[in-house]
């Protein structure tokens, strides 16, 4: 492509309100511009990069037996009531109304839509599994919309569901989008990790997280130094979603029963307001105790005590009296310690074994025995305490340490907590009707954009590797004013691109030192700098990323590109 035909608006200076170095460089560069607070437009650099991950995506995904579909971004609130999750998803969900008057929600997620589809079409075991995936705009109206492309509200995603008759066919789907997501994140060239994850808004047991390793991560991940063990140790954001997402209709008939507890009535009950109390709440389940701790600064008017399976809202417990019942000291978890980034509980850790559940965002701090098999068992809540990096991994392999982390993907065992209350069933060998089993998969596109691009930049600019870069060749010749420098340049555009290489080609009559400028800003992986040696036949070739520089003759040029 010819400059002066494209579109790159780059800037010298870096936007004020840009703060980590991917979102700067991704305006600087005329990547990206914003809309409005989490709303990007791609200009033509930015949407081919788009294009090659989602073509790596796409790549992965089929190879994992997993087929292209696209479905509405506009929803039915019915479809949302089925679940309950109209009425539990929260501010996130971007919701409108027709000129009817009926609802509609922006798709935030879609496994509503996903198994109200397949629930009329598939109807024996005989056509499962099956796998389906999309790439397409999500909305979520986040409360903090920021770092650009990495939290949007509106922001393109990979979801993928597959749909099973039986728990193994699910194991061995998992199976696959864990090694697919590994070779997409591999080919990527990024630094991540695969990380056991809170089952937090979804629920069942198996759900890993993929990060990407950056110090601009909102996660934290605790991982052994010597083994594979890695876990995401948020406990946090999550949990309200959770709690709610298990909504069903009867459930949410159930929450009106005079058990619940306002945040509210906590608050008076403990002598605090909403917005600073931490509650300790007392669940009793199975004859076994469960703390849970809440915060208020979350919309938990209505703390979802019938989610917590089998378990029965014994009553509010004042510290003292959860140190009782419990024969611990609860100091430390109790409703006035917790660190800001305590949020909810996690009612999994409920139907496992007693668990003091809470979580921490904090440097350094969390709480153990959160979840069995990704944190740390205790024996009794008298062990409870933080966890420290250097502590042994629970696998009993070297010892913990802490790093931050970018989502980029998270997948799921869903099992049947959509197909259930929406009645999405099929008739199995037997002849019996059971619901699908579900799992779901999905990579934020725009976010991986961007933690690539947080990954690979310098000082002056990009960095891009090869299969992600927006061209691979960028040809600059520095005056093109100068026949021979323009002729030259124009020779090699087309020769490049008639051997398949993607070229830009700066045909722009701007000052060398602007030229160079933008060429390091835009960060392809090889330039050509057609210049003063252009009369003899001579060509400077520069590798972006390790700023190399050769100088080779114009008929050499493809041979050696080579
Ligand atoms: P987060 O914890 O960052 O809010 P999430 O757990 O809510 O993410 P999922 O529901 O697991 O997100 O969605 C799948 C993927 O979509 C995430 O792994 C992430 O890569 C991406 N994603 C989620 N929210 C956003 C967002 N606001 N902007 C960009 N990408 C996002
Ligand atoms: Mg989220
Ligand atoms: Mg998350
Ligand atoms: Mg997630």
């Amino acid at each position: 492509m010819k400059q002066t035909a494209t579109f790159i608006p780059t800037l010298r200076e870096t936007p004020a309100d840009a703060e980590v170095r991917s979102h700067q460089l991704l305006l600087r560069a005329g990547f990206i511009r914003q809309n409005t607070s989490g709303i990007y437009s791609f200009l033509p650099l930015g949407k081919r990069v788009l294009q090659k991950v989602e073509t790596i995506i796409r790549q992965e995904m089929e190879a994992a037996n997993s087929m292209e579909v696209f479905l509405p971004a506009l929803q039915q609130a019915e479809l949302w009531q089925e679940t309950g999750r109209w009425y539990s998803y929260g501010d996130e969900l971007m919701r409108l109304k027709d000129r009817n008057d009926r609802e509609f929600a922006l798709g935030a997620t879609h496994e509503e839509v996903i198994t109200s589809l397949l629930r009329d079409e598939i109807k024996s075991y005989k056509k499962l599994p099956l796998s389906l995936f999309q790439i397409q705009s999500k909305f979520r109206d986040e409360k903090r919309p920021r770092f650009g492309l990495l939290r949007g509200r509106e922001f393109l995603m990979k979801d993928a569901y597959s749909f099973h008759a039986s728990t193994e066919s699910l194991d061995e789907a998992y199976m696959d989008m864990m090694k697919a997501y590994t070779n997409i994140f591999t080919r990527l060239g990024l630094n991540f990790r695969a990380v056991i994850a809170d089952s937090g808004a979804i629920g069942g047991k198996d759900n890993h997280e993929f990060m990407v390793l950056s110090e601009i991560g909102e996660d934290t991940i605790a991982y052994s130094d010597s083994s594979p063990y890695a876990a995401n140790i948020e406990m946090a954001e999550v949990n309200v979603t959770y709690n709610e997402t298990q909504d069903t209709p009867k459930e949410m008939e159930k929450k009106e029963t005079p058990d619940q507890k306002t945040i509210s009535q906590v608050a008076e009950f403990l002598g605090t307001s909403p917005d600073q109390c931490i509650k300790t709440l007392v669940f009793k389940a199975d004859d076994e105790f469960v703390v849970v701790l809440a915060r208020g600064d979350h919309d938990i008017n209505d703390v979802k005590v019938k989610h917590v399976a089998n378990a029965t809202l014994i009553d509010l417990a004042t510290p003292e009296e959860v140190k009782e019942l419990l024969g611990c000291e609860i100091g430390s978890i109790g409703p006035v310690n917790l660190p800001d980034s305590v949020r909810l509980f996690a009612d999994h850790a409920v139907k496992t074994i007693v668990n003091g559940v809470a979580g921490a965002n904090e440097d350094g701090v969390h709480y153990i025995n959160v979840t069995p098999e990704q944190d740390f068992p205790v024996e009794s809540y008298a062990d409870l305490r933080f966890i420290q990096e250097g502590d042994p991994s629970p696998d009993g392999k070297g010892t913990i340490k802490f790093a931050k982390g970018i989502e980029v993907g998270h997948i799921f065992k869903l099992g049947t907590t959509y197909s259930e209350p929406m009645n999405a069933t099929f008739l199995n060998d037997q002849g019996k009707a059971m619901p699908y089993i579900m799992g779901c998969y999905g990579i934020g596109v725009s976010r991986v954009m961007a933690a690539v691009a947080e990954q690979f930049q310098d000082d002056s600019g990009f960095t891009w590797p090869n299969v992600i870069a927006p061209y691979e060749v960028h040809i600059v010749p520095v005056n093109v004013k100068d026949d021979v420098q323009r002729e030259m340049g124009e020779e090699l555009y087309t020769l490049l691109k008639s051997k398949g290489y993607e070229v830009l080609l700066d045909d722009r009559k701007e000052r060398a030192g602007v030229k160079f400028a933008d060429a390091d800003l835009i960060g392809l992986p090889i330039r050509i700098t057609v210049g003063k040696k252009a009369a003899e036949g001579v060509l400077e070739v520069k590798i972006r990323q390790t700023g190399e520089t050769f100088e080779w003759q114009q008929e050499e040029i493809i041979d050696r590109l080579e």
